[in-house]
């Protein structure tokens, strides 16, 4: 419970029965209504649930009556073009975009001390819990040791970032670390972290009182709209917006439509809620329902349990959505229950929503959408989808006659472009042998050519044990130093390499994943074995999951086929599949094979599941075991059998396929709301490698100078309380001409670091071997790295350079202009104080939210970015960062202006006064000293960006503020 200090601007506090006695205060929507503000019944429950945040938190600054009057008044089929100040109730974070969240907190403390004020008044003034998740990778498989290998290879990689995490753990108050080994962020937040309503201490008329309010949430990762199956309201944001909500800060968003999708109907028995899940994202990707909200509702929604609804909330980025929510019932309230939330919980959300006329599933008619979409559940068929986008589902008996079609299908139509396919045709590989060095390949061919590094723990992988080769029959014992498998595998087009059981959107559902068990128990019992060329791998998004499959006996069976616990984190989903036998992705290489992989995630763009793997399958777990049994993708597995057991006959899926009541049989003797209590208990000592990590003390970090992962950021460099001016650029150079769609992956890579680029230039200067460089996604603790890899992705084009790509540019102080890095440049600008720009096409910023897509903007002494459009988010971390964006009329751009990156360039106009939107002129001098000017939107959309970019950014902003206090 935190301690607020409450206005009540409307007037609509009233009391509830939050359970047992308890009398407690909460901002009542129907009370708005009866004010005559909305009508609270038709708008949608998700909308609802924002406006209650905008009218608790109506402040008269950060949130003003007028927001609550807008949002009340929901237009249906036209929503107000306005930003909402949406105040969130805490922040969930994992480790990759954790890290760099939290190094700017100790640098803000830094900067406090150096004031000489307390630096414990930088806190996070909303509870932060941060889920180490995102680290672990499939190094080790197909062994009871597994999981146990790859935690300790998850832990030698990763220990300067844990070690400053733990700083943080005990640095700041209402910041709450799980451990690596304990659960996938998302899952977590599902069992354990969400409570379905918070509650504070305030004082009403002079009385301690508590107030209730839903819990809501925004998250550093797209998938944090897996809380939306629970009814709670999130979504993964930018880190700049994560931070600015950790700090009090709204996250802002434009008013939403909401499309309803009335659900009616029932799940047919052998149809999973993997195949729903793809279903909608299939329709709904039909649907353009980018940036709305989507409410699933009606009597087929009531019938679907918290697990299958959160599936379906996961897969919202997948389907394009902000939200992909439903509405809080009976079925909310029993999954509480029974994941061993307290009664006192239980009730007060039951009552909170009661009392505000919220709880149970809206039915047809009852509710105005802003588009309606009917679904019965009864036509959803099982499915896979891929093999490169989720929404490509495919009907599984079509899986094979579609993958062959791809195959020869010309690549500029979405094909492989293979011509007189065999697929008979497979070459032998042997398993037999160990690692290359450093990564190369080992040959097939010569066996002397497979050297061994043994200090180099990167290379080892550990492929199977306690699964027989298919020719032997014999055992193959589990050995850490004994690297890579003994056997022989047959490796063609379609061939399954990798089948991973992964991703929080499944493993957070017990029935998926007791079916994958069951099915894996029935095809162990008849004898089946899968190849040990498949890297078969079962990462679950909780100890829960494992805590029900040992209960069933089920993990026994996953075993036998392979399906070993390799770790309790992203893996495979995020990518992190690790590498494949050497001699395996020899021959993809050498023939150039368009191998397979299932796995039950949710993404599948072509190299995010391992570079060599070309087409890539969403499925079911259950699914999952069954083509890692066949071995191959194009098969019909409704007619087709996947396998022969042990006395020679043909074993079909569906001999293996687990009933309904087979699957809840077993759910109900294996969950318990005492086994998600027991392992939520003090997870922290149940962690030992954990404990084990020495971490320093205090509430200032010690920033270590020999650190390559953490590095104090200068954002508060020489920092004082006197905001700066706004005030005209003059005489700014362009740092890059970009055409249209550049990704923020193009401005930040999260990728590998090229050893030629400065990043890596930087590295190796500080005596770091290629091979130990790391990802910038793993290095975003540290600007230097950070700084040096803005617009260094390989595959940028700057169009001052043309023919080249990577973060090359011209430096034009001198003559004709110089060819030299991007980094390069801005350092040599900054040398005579010259400001910079960046000049772009239309969606300037498109792809994932980046936090360092802006902060390394800044980093490099960039002014302002002139672009045709801007990417929502990505616009508002410019702002968040103190970058100017800038935007062209219709029609025009760089390239349309004829600008090669010689012109010196001004913005005249800007001043104090600016107001959002406005228009400025590009001052444009080109090299025979000709002067252009073009009008240009300033793109700071609200008072309060005003406020961020005269502060230099956010978090100055909000630093002021707080030494304010
Ligand atoms: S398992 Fe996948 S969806 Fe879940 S948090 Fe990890 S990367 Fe995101």
């Amino acid at each position: 419970m935190t301690e607020l200090s409450m206005d009540d601007e409307f007037k609509t506090l009233r009391k509830f029965d939050a359970g047992k006695g308890r009398e407690a205060f909460f901002y009542s929507l129907p009370a708005l209504e009866e004010k005559g503000i909305g009508e609270m019944s038709r708008l949608p429950v998700s909308i609802r649930i924002v406006l209650e945040s905008v009218l608790r938190n109506c402040d008269g600054q950060k949130v003003r009556p007028k927001d609550v009057e807008s949002l009340a008044n929901w237009n249906a089929k036209a929503p107000a073009n306005e930003e909402i100040p949406f105040v969130v109730a805490r922040i969930v974070l994992q480790d990759f975009t954790g890290v760099p969240l939290v190094v700017d907190l100790a640098a803000m403390r830094s900067a406090v001390k150096r004031l000489g004020r307390d630096p414990k008044i930088i806190e996070p003034l909303v509870p932060v819990d941060l889920v180490v998740d995102h680290s672990v990778q499939v190094d080790f498989f197909g062994s009871i040791r597994a999981l146990e290998l790859n935690l300790d290879m998850e832990f030698k990689r990763n220990r300067e970032r844990y070690q400053f995490l733990k700083w943080g753990q005990q640095a700041f108050k209402t910041f709450q670390l799980i451990p690596p080994g304990i659960g996938i962020v998302h899952q977590v937040n599902l069992e354990y972290l969400a409570k379905g309503v918070l509650s504070a201490q305030v004082t009403i008329n002079n009385q301690p009182s508590t107030v209730y309010f839903p819990d809501t949430l925004v998250g550093t990762d797209s998938h944090t709209t897996m809380i939306n199956g629970l009814g709670v309201v999130g979504w993964g944001v930018g880190g700049i917006e994560a931070e600015a909500g950790m700090l009090g800060q709204p996250v802002y968003f434009l008013t939403p439509e909401v499309v309803g999708v009335h659900m009616s109907g029932q799940l047919r028995e052998g149809v999973t809620a993997t195949d729903l899940v793809l279903h909608i994202t299939q329709l709904l990707r039909g649907q353009k329902v980018v940036g709305k909200f989507v409410e699933f509702y009606g009597e087929g929604a009531a019938s679907l349990p918290v697990p299958d609804r959160a599936t379906i909330g996961n897969m919202s980025p997948e389907y394009g959505a902000t939200m992909g929510y439903f509405p809080i019932d009976q079925e909310s309230v029993a999954y509480l229950r029974a994941t061993g939330r307290s009664e006192e919980q239980c009730l007060a959300f039951e009552n909170y929503f009661r009392a505000q006329k919220m709880f149970g599933m809206p039915l047809k008619g009852e509710i105005d959408y802003s588009v309606d979409i009917d679904l019965d559940l009864a036509e959803v068929q099982p499915s896979v989808a891929g093999p490169k986008r989720p929404q490509d589902r495919i009907n599984l008996p079509d899986l094979g006659k579609t993958f062959r079609a791809l195959l020869e299908k010309p690549v500029r139509d979405g094909g492989y472009g293979k011509q007189n396919v065999d697929l008979r045709e497979k070459h032998l590989v042997e398993l037999n042998g160990s690692a290359p060095r450093n990564g190369e390949m080992a040959s097939t061919d010569k066996k002397e050519d497979q050297g061994i590094n043994p200090g180099d723990e990167l290379n080892k992988i550990e492929m199977v044990s306690n699964r027989p080769t298919p020719d032997s029959g014999k055992e193959i014992e589990a050995e850490s130093s004994d690297v890579f498998t003994h056997g022989r595998t047959h490796v063609g087009h379609g061939s399954v390499l990798i089948a991973a059981i992964t991703s929080c959107t499944n493993t957070s559902n017990p029935s998926v994943m007791i079916a994958a068990g069951l099915l894996a128990k029935k095809a162990v019992e008849r004898g089946l074995r899968v190849d040990p060329g498949v890297k078969t791998s079962l990462a679950p998004g909780s100890r829960v999951v494992s805590d029900y499959l040992h209960k069933t006996g089920l993990q026994k069976y996953l075993d036998q086929l392979g399906f070993n616990l390799v770790g309790y984190g992203c893996t495979t989903c995020i990518g992190n599949s690790g590498p494949l036998h050497p001699n395996i992705e020899k021959t993809i290489h050498k023939y150039d094979l368009v191998a397979a992989s299932v796995l039950s995630g949710n993404r599948n763009f072509e190299a995010r599941v391992h570079q060599h793997i070309k087409a890539n399958f969403l499925m079911s777990p259950p699914l999952v075991v069954a083509f890692a049994l066949a071995g191959r993708v194009h098969i019909n597995l409704s007619r087709e059998p996947l396998g022969k057991d042990k006395d020679g006959n043909e074993t079909f899926l569906r001999d293996l396929w687990p009933s309904l009541s087979e699957i809840r049989d077993a759910m109900q003797t294996a969950l318990s709301p005492e086994t998600f209590r027991k392992l939520y208990r003090d997870f922290a000592d149940q962690n030992p490698k954990w404990n084990d990590i020495p971490s320093s003390a205090g509430d200032i970090y010690q920033w270590e100078e020999k650190s390559d992962y953490i590095h104090e950021p200068p954002f508060f460099k020489d920092f004082s309380m006197e905001p700066g001016h706004i005030e005209e650029i003059r005489g700014a150079r362009a740092l890059g001409i970009f055409g249209d769609s550049v990704t923020t992956d193009h401005i930040s890579p999260a990728g590998a670091i090229k050893e030629t680029s400065p990043a890596g230039k930087y590295l190796k200067s500080r005596g770091i071997e290629p091979r130990d460089f790391n990802s910038y996604g793993s290095r975003r603790g540290n600007d230097l790295v950070m700084t040096r890899g803005t617009f260094a992705n390989v595959r940028i084009n700057n169009l001052m350079v043309p023919g080249t790509e990577g973060g090359v540019t011209k430096y034009f102080a001198n003559g004709e202009g110089e060819e030299m890095s991007i980094f390069d440049a801005a350092m040599k600008y900054a040398e005579t104080n010259t400001p910079l720009v960046i000049l772009a096409g239309h969606e300037y910023g498109t792809g994932s939210s980046r936090d360092w897509a802006a902060k390394g903007t800044r980093l490099l002494g960039v002014k302002a970015v002139v672009a045709a459009s801007f990417e929502r988010i990505h616009r508002s971390n410019l702002v968040g960062m103190g970058v100017l964006p800038l935007q062209f009329p219709d029609g025009t751009t760089a390239q349309s202006l004829g600008l090669d990156g010689s012109e010196i360039f001004s913005i005249v106009g800007l001043s104090e006064t600016i107001k959002p939107g406005q228009t400025v002129t590009l001052g444009i001098e080109g090299k025979d000293r000709q002067k252009r000017s073009v009008p240009v939107k300033v793109r700071i959309d609200t008072p309060i960006e005003i406020d961020y970019y005269r502060h230099g950014g956010i978090l100055p902003f909000v630093l002021r503020q707080l030494l304010l206090k």
